[in-house]
């Protein structure tokens, strides 16, 4: 028909532009070439009439241009676009249908498109998007490496990137809901360290991201992977205690999972020699096992099984192998808090057992106190009633005549009632010491002035004193307020520690007895006496012990050596007998000194602070 094109018929001729409507690309991915998109191969010779290329355009209406060609060499190419335009023109008939195609192709002038079939469609589009817009639509040539040439409709390029353009964001978006989905598997992983909940955790929610059978959590430990959690098994005890150990054999496909560090696929078990079917397990074709890796040490694997053959994807395998690293870290948190919550739990009956073991030596402690406390009583009492005879007895011989015609006698019967009493004394301070310690300790309180008490004291140490040329300083004592107290026990108390700062300051030293009114806590208004000496003073590791019952820190050898002697300790009750009684007057004791030191004598101070009111309790 086109072979007889005149003027007239030419408005006849109405060939459409190329037709693209039915071009599939749907098999395209990111990483197609040229090659794959739909191209045509026609060459005409440079020689061909016009009218017979449209013969074909008309004949062909996928066909998007002609290579034209001679002598075997490629001159260029003409867009279908191209043609029509030139043969719609005022005398485009004539001009371009009635003679060779070489006129046409020489009124273009345009610059061939030239490109390799292994070109991606990506870089194609962006070259052919960089061409001049009048250019635009201009078909592409793409050279094979078979060196055949083929033309390429540029808008079916164009339409080929477009639908990478989705493609990659399809991409992007799945990319995105997978690093949703792993941050929630991520989330719901670590808020767990329950060593068994875990894997159970691990199982269920790489279900929702790679649907599977049959799955299985299993621990590498010496050369066995032992089963800890699975889904999907059926109801038998086996499944619990499933237990693979491990082969030394290349084809075994644990260990290849163990050494290599690499998932491994069997897309049908059937098929598969090395692969040993559990008898009681239904079977499953395909399978894939992915190691667990935490702190680079395989420190297990996770077993997926589907029913038909060949069913895991790569993608699958990859997205399993991204979730292990995960499971594998919260796996590892798991073990390690288990580890540190058994530790514990050793700790705690470790200390439950010592505290027991403690208990019963506090206990056995108590008892022998008590059987001390005892002994005390008793004896205490044997001792007195014998004492008071030898008193009485001395007393009634030193008045008898013939003691008194013998100048010597009498002075040697002081010295037998004054060792009784000295005796008496010490019978006392332990009966004294009992009673605290049953807490039989009875108090007749009454208004006490400290002044008065102290009086007494030093009327009773005077003489001692002046022999071991002590000077005495009081401070403050008479404006004391009075206090609600038992007068015969705080003279006691305070006697105790203002014949020890006699005892332990050596001659010529000073004792300062000072007082003041102070509030204890709660604004419970009390008195605080401090007793000072120039002595001996106490080391810091003594100064709690010393109110302990026969606690001494001085030599035994001077022991009993007398009672206002320096150094003369006694029994060791003297502080225990104080702090009994200070504390049955809800006061407190302690002391400050610098340390022990016959040299330097640092001297000790002695606080007791008493409330002046007796509490309600009593
Ligand atoms: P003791 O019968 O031995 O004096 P105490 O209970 O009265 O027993 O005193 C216990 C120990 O406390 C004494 O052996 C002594 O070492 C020490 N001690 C008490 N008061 C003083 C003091 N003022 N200076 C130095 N040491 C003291």
């Amino acid at each position: 028909m086109l072979e007889s094109i005149d003027h007239k018929k030419n408005s006849s001729f109405n060939p459409t532009l190329p037709l693209t409507s039915h071009v599939d690309l749907s098999h395209l991915t990111l990483d197609s070439t040229l090659a794959d998109l739909p191209t045509h191969c026609f060459k005409v010779n440079a020689s061909t009439l016009g009218h017979l290329v449209a013969r074909r355009f008309e004949e062909q209406l996928t066909l998007p241009g002609v290579i034209v060609v001679n002598d075997g060499k490629i001159l260029g190419a003409i867009s279908r676009r191209k043609f029509l335009e030139r043969v719609g023109r005022q005398y485009g008939v004539e001009v371009y249908l009635r003679r060779p195609i070489q006129v046409m192709l020489q009124s273009i002038k345009t610059k061939m498109l030239k490109l390799p079939s292994q070109c991606t469609i990506q870089e194609a589009a962006q070259i052919a998007l960089r061409r001049p817009n009048h250019l635009f639509y201009e078909p592409v040539v793409i050279q094979f490496s078979s060196r055949e040439v083929r033309i390429l409709d540029a808008y079916v390029l164009l339409l080929a990137q477009s639908q990478l353009l989705s493609l990659v964001s399809q991409a992007e978006q799945e990319r995105r809901q997978l690093a949703e989905a792993m941050r929630e598997v991520g989330r719901v992983l670590s808020s767990s360290l329950d060593s068994k909940n875990v894997p159970q955790q691990v199982l269920h929610q790489l279900h929702h991201l790679v649907p599977y059978e049959r799955g299985a959590v299993m621990l590498y430990r010496d050369g066995v992977l032992e089963t800890v959690a699975h889904q999907g098994f059926p109801d038998d005890e086996r499944a619990d205690t499933l237990t693979i150990s491990v082969q030394n054999d290349e084809d075994d496909v644990f260990l290849r999972i163990v050494k290599t560090r690499h998932p491994v696929s069997i897309g049908d078990v059937r098929l598969d020699s090395t692969w040993q079917q559990i008898a009681w397990l239904p079977l499953n074709r395909s399978w894939v096992g992915v190691p667990l890796i935490a702190r680079d040490r395989v420190i297990g694997m996770v077993s997926l099984t589907r029913l038909e053959a060949n069913e895991f994807t790569e993608d699958d395998i990859n997205l399993v192998l991204t979730f292990a690293g995960q499971a594998a870290i919260a796996l590892e948190n798991a073990r390690l808090y288990a580890e540190i919550v058994s530790f514990k739990e050793h700790l705690e009956q470790m200390v439950e057992q010592r505290t027991e073991e403690l208990n019963i030596a506090y206990k056995n402690l108590e008892r022998l106190d008590r059987t001390k406390s005892d002994f005390i009583t008793v004896s205490a009492h044997e001792l007195r009633t014998p004492l008071t005879a030898i008193s009485g007895y001395a007393q009634i011989i030193k008045v008898s005549q013939v003691i008194q015609d013998d100048a010597s006698l009498p002075v040697m019967l002081d010295g037998i009632i004054s060792k009784v009493d000295d005796l008496s004394q010490i019978v006392n301070s332990m009966l004294d010491v009992a009673k605290i310690d049953n807490h039989s300790l009875r108090m007749y309180r009454s208004e006490v002035a400290m002044i008065a008490v102290f009086e007494t004291i030093i009327t009773r140490l005077k003489k001692a004193m002046d022999e071991r040329k002590l000077t005495l300083n009081l401070s403050s004592l008479d404006e004391l307020p009075l206090i609600h107290a038992d007068p015969s026990l705080l003279t006691k108390a305070f006697y105790n520690i203002v014949v020890n700062a006699v005892k332990y300051t050596p001659n010529g030293g000073a004792i300062t007895i000072s007082g003041q009114a102070i509030c204890l806590a709660e604004d419970i208004p009390a008195i605080e006496v401090i007793v000072s000496d120039s002595g001996t003073g106490i080391d810091p590791e003594h100064q709690e012990l010393i109110f302990e019952k026969f606690y001494q820190t001085g030599e035994l050898a001077l022991h009993s050596s007398g009672h206002t002697k320096f150094k003369g300790g006694g029994p060791g009750l003297g502080l225990a007998i104080v702090k009994g009684i200070i504390i049955a007057h809800n006061g407190e004791i302690w002391v400050n000194s610098d340390g022990y030191s016959e040299e330097d004598c640092p001297g000790s101070h002695f606080h007791v602070r008493l409330p002046i009111a007796a509490s309600d309790e009593e």
